[in-house]
C-alpha cells in the first residue's frame, strides 16, 4: 500500500521527446544513450524500452549490461569503464558488448585471452580530465598492440569533457584544449570517435564526431537555452500539516530558520530518507499547487517545511493534502541541486526505494 503521498512520476513521453531533441541536436551522429546507474535513477529497463530508438546504450558495469541483454535488448551496449576483472571477458564476447579500455592492465587482460569474433574496443584517451584514459602519446602504441593481436578488434577512439557545462571563459578554454588534444592524435581519421556528453552536444558541435553520448539531457535534468528538454522525473508529495508561528520562532532541527514575521509553515511528507537533499538550504524552491514557495529549516528524514505565508497573504487557499512538487515540471532538478551544493544527477540517482515510481 502506498498511502504516503511521496511519489516519483516518470514521464515516458518526455523521455522519448528528449531523445528526439538530442538526435536533432547531433544530427548525423549516432546516439549512445547513457543509462548507467539504473537509468540515472529512473529504472534502467523502463528507460531502455523508451530509448530503444538510440543506436547504443552506455552502462557502468557488466551487471547492467547483462540485465539489458536478459531483457532482450539487442542494441550495442558499451561498458563505459571497461573491465573490472579478466573473468568478464567471456561475458563480453558471448554477449557482444562493446568495451572501453582505459589502462594497460585492461589491455594486458584482453591480449592474454583468446577471443572469438570481432570485439568493438573503445580506446579511451585522457585529454585533460585525468580520470580514466591513456595519455595522448600512449594511444598509438595501444592501437599497435591491439592491431598486432591474434584477436580481432574493431577500434574506436573516445574521450570525455571535464567542463562542457561550464559556460565561462575557463570552462570554454579547457574544453577547446581537450578537443585540440584529441584532434592531434595520430591517424585519427581512420577511426570512429566519440567525445560529447549532453553539454558537449549542445555547446561544442565540433565534438559530435560519429557517436555522441547524452545522459542527463535525456532525463531532462538540465536546461539549455532554446533546447526543448522536458523533465522526466517529477518528485511529488503533499502537505501533511499547516501551522502558524509567531515572529521570532524557529522551525526544525537545529533552529536554522527564524520567522521574521508571523508565518504559516507547511509540512511536506518528503525528506532525505526519500532522496530529497539534506543539504538543501533555506530558500530552496518548492512548488505548492504550482506556486513557488521556499524551504525553511532543516530537511528531516521524512519531512520538510516550507513558508506558506506569502501564498496565504495572496489569498491562495491552502489545505492538507495539497500537492507539493519537489522537482519536475516547472522546477528543474538542477535548480534544487544548485540550492543544495550538488548536481541534478545526484538527486535523480538518489531517490530511494521507498518512493514508488509511477509511469505516466
Ligand atoms: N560519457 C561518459 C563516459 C560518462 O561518464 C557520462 C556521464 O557521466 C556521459 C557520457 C553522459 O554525460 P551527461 O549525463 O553529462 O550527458
Amino acid at each position: 500500500m502506498n498511502y504516503r503521498p511521496a511519489k516519483a512520476y516518470i514521464n515516458l513521453p518526455a523521455l522519448r521527446h528528449n531523445l528526439k531533441v538530442m538526435q536533432q541536436a547531433a544530427a548525423g551522429s549516432k546516439i549512445l544513450a547513457v543509462i548507467k546507474a539504473n537509468g540515472y535513477g529512473h529504472g534502467i529497463i523502463r528507460v531502455a524500452h523508451h530509448l530503444s530508438g538510440a543506436d547504443a546504450f552506455g552502462v557502468a558495469s557488466i551487471d547492467e549490461a547483462m540485465l539489458l541483454r536478459q531483457k532482450g535488448f539487442l542494441h550495442r551496449i558499451l561498458l563505459l569503464e571497461g573491465l573490472f576483472c579478466k573473468e568478464e571477458i567471456a561475458l563480453v564476447t558471448q554477449n557482444r558488448f562493446d568495451l572501453v579500455i582505459h589502462a594497460d592492465y585492461q589491455l594486458d587482460w584482453l591480449l592474454d585471452c583468446h577471443i572469438s569474433g570481432v570485439t568493438n574496443i573503445w580506446v579511451k584517451v585522457d585529454t585533460g580530465m585525468h580520470r580514466l584514459g591513456f595519455a595522448p602519446n600512449q594511444v598509438e602504441s595501444v592501437i599497435k598492440r591491439l592491431e598486432a593481436s591474434a584477436n580481432e578488434f574493431n577500434i574506436h577512439l573516445m574521450s570525455h569533457f571535464a567542463s562542457a557545462d561550464e559556460d565561462n571563459e575557463s570552462g570554454r578554454k579547457f574544453s577547446q584544449q581537450q578537443l585540440v588534444e584529441f584532434d592531434a592524435l595520430a591517424n585519427i581519421d581512420k577511426y570512429s570517435k566519440s567525445f560529447a556528453n549532453s553539454a558537449g552536444i549542445i555547446n561544442y558541435p565540433q565534438s559530435h564526431f560519429q557517436w555522441v553520448r547524452p545522459g542527463i539531457s535525456l532525463y531532462g535534468g538540465v536546461e539549455f537555452d532554446n533546447i526543448d528538454l522536458r523533465p522526466v522525473m517529477q518528485l511529488e508529495s503533499a502537505l501533511i500539516a499547516i501551522k502558524q508561528i509567531a515572529k521570532g520562532e524557529s522551525v526544525g532541527y537545529g533552529n536554522t530558520w527564524y520567522a521574521e514575521r508571523e508565518s504559516v509553515i507547511g509540512v511536506i511528507a518528503i525528506g532525505y530518507g526519500d532522496g530529497y537533499p539534506r543539504h538543501a538550504k533555506n530558500g530552496t524552491p518548492v512548488l505548492i499547487k504550482g506556486h513557488q514557495v521556499s524551504l525553511v529549516g532543516r530537511v528531516s528524514m521524512d519531512m520538510i517545511t516550507v513558508d506558506l505565508t506569502d501564498l496565504i497573504n495572496d489569498g491562495i487557499s491552502i489545505q492538507i493534502g495539497d500537492q507539493a512538487v519537489l522537482w519536475g515540471q516547472g522546477l528543474n532538478v538542477d535548480i534544487v541541486a544548485q540550492h543544495s551544493d550538488t548536481i541534478g544527477y545526484e538527486l535523480l540517482c538518489g531517490v530511494t526505494q521507498r518512493v514508488p515510481m509511477i509511469e505516466i
